[in-house]
């Protein structure tokens, strides 16, 4: 798929769009060194703010699982093994997939760990490219995502979850 900028109208750090994610806006991720497009935000099911990462159930076939097994001693990811996920197109370190977790992070295994300060994000309906790490995939207070439900208020939503490690 190609990118084409002239779609793009703006790139901005305005604080004021950083509910966009929460709103169910629509957005593609991208490789903040090349763009290649490496996921998209019906995939999201949550955040780790701990490790400044989104959790995707899905990524693009751009994006390569490393073959290097990682571990580390120290920190909120002590006793895991993972391994990086790279950009295909320019190899760029953008995130990490945990193979092998302790009892609490066991949610995470297997999930794909996009790093946001990595990323940009392109929202579909503003035709806006921003940092993806201005944005917010917290979860919605539960009386909120219950109205959406509602069937007198309902419209398509993804469900979302926060760890907390
Ligand atoms: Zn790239």
């Amino acid at each position: 798929m190609e990118f084409d900028e002239s779609f793009i109208v703006e790139r901005f750090d305005d604080l004021s769009i950083s509910g966009a994610a929460e709103q169910g806006q629509l957005m593609t991720f991208h490789c903040l060194q090349c763009n290649t497009i490496l996921a998209d935000s019906l995939t999201v099911c949550g955040e780790i703010k701990s490790i400044d990462s989104i959790m995707c159930i899905r990524v693009t076939n751009d994006v390569v699982v490393s073959e290097a097994l990682e571990s580390v001693n120290k920190g909120v990811m002590t006793n895991c093994i993972y391994s990086h996920l790279k950009c295909r197109s320019c190899s760029y370190v953008v995130g990490r997939v945990i193979h092998a977790a302790p009892l609490h992070l066991t949610a995470i295994r297997s999930i794909f760990l996009l790093n946001k300060a990595m990323m940009s994000s392109y929202i579909l309906d503003s035709s806006s490219m921003v940092k993806t790490s201005s944005l917010s995939f917290d979860l919605k207070p539960l009386q909120e995502t219950v109205n959406e439900v509602n069937p007198n208020n309902f419209r398509p939503t993804t469900f979302r979850f926060m760890v907390t490690i």
